[in-house]
């Protein structure tokens, strides 16, 4: 398994990347790009969230939770009092913090339900619902969130399985195999309720096709190329 250091330095890189390359092909602006390149790192991190009480992840959710909380008080700043303001704030940092955060750690083994494909879909197609529905982010920016967040972890899962095999001698250690899971017998309760809760946020989740349009575009992708080098290689 890879460690704490390796995913957030694979989650960055990897949404760096992507990001510019989305940014330079104007589907995002500037403030889009930064988001999705954050959304990304914080989905490198995701899948252990789980792990165990281990200083790097309750450091995570406290990052987590105070962006949250800000981001809600940020939200709602026009309409509310300094008082309810700061009230908010605590009171959504605390419900992150300690609830959210008390029932992961309890209702979750390590490379449990969390360590596992459907459920970074499900929390991927969560924050486009929550970013268009709740916060009013356009369908298309809101899709790049969550495909932002699915990769970052993706990078996650595919570096535990690639850390799982010995480079060296080409052995197959015994975790191999258990990092890009889709189903686990011995959890299948919690795997068909997690199917079902994907399934509800594929139906209420806003309309892909823009999106998708967008991204396959061949227009979008030309002027890319075109803009790819220094001007002075490609003429
Ligand atoms: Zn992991």
């Amino acid at each position: 398994m890879a460690n704490f250091n390796t995913h957030l330095t694979g989650g960055f890189a990897v949404s760096a990347i992507t990001g510019l390359i989305v940014y330079k092909a104007g589907l995002v602006n500037a403030q889009e790009f930064l988001s999705c390149v954050l959304i990304g790192t914080i989905g490198g991190l995701l899948p252990d969230i789980d792990s165990d009480n281990s200083t790097p992840i309750k450091l995570g959710f406290n990052l987590i939770s105070l962006a949250l909380a800000f981001a809600l008080v940020i939200h709602w700043q026009s309409s509310l009092s300094l008082l309810s303001m700061l009230l908010l704030w605590l009171v959504g940092y605390g419900l992150m913090r300690y609830g959210v955060f008390y029932i992961f750690t309890r209702l979750t083994v390590h490379r449990g339900i969390i360590h596992s494909v459907p459920y970074m879909v499900t929390m991927a197609l969560a924050l486009v619902s929550i970013n268009h529905y709740l916060l009013g982010v356009a369908a298309i920016t809101s899709w790049f969130y969550g495909a932002f967040l699915l990769l970052g972890a993706l990078v996650h899962l595919g570096l535990d399985e690639a850390y799982s095999v010995d480079l060296l001698n080409n052995r197959l250690k015994r975790s191999s195999g258990t990092a890009m899971k889709f189903y686990k017998h011995d959890q299948r309760f919690y795997f068909i309720g997690l199917y079902g809760i994907l399934f509800m946020f594929i139906t209420i989740s806003p309309p892909f096709a823009p999106f998708w349009n967008k991204v396959s575009d061949p227009v979008t992708w030309w002027l890319l190329k075109d803009a790819m080098l220094p001007e002075v290689l490609t003429r």
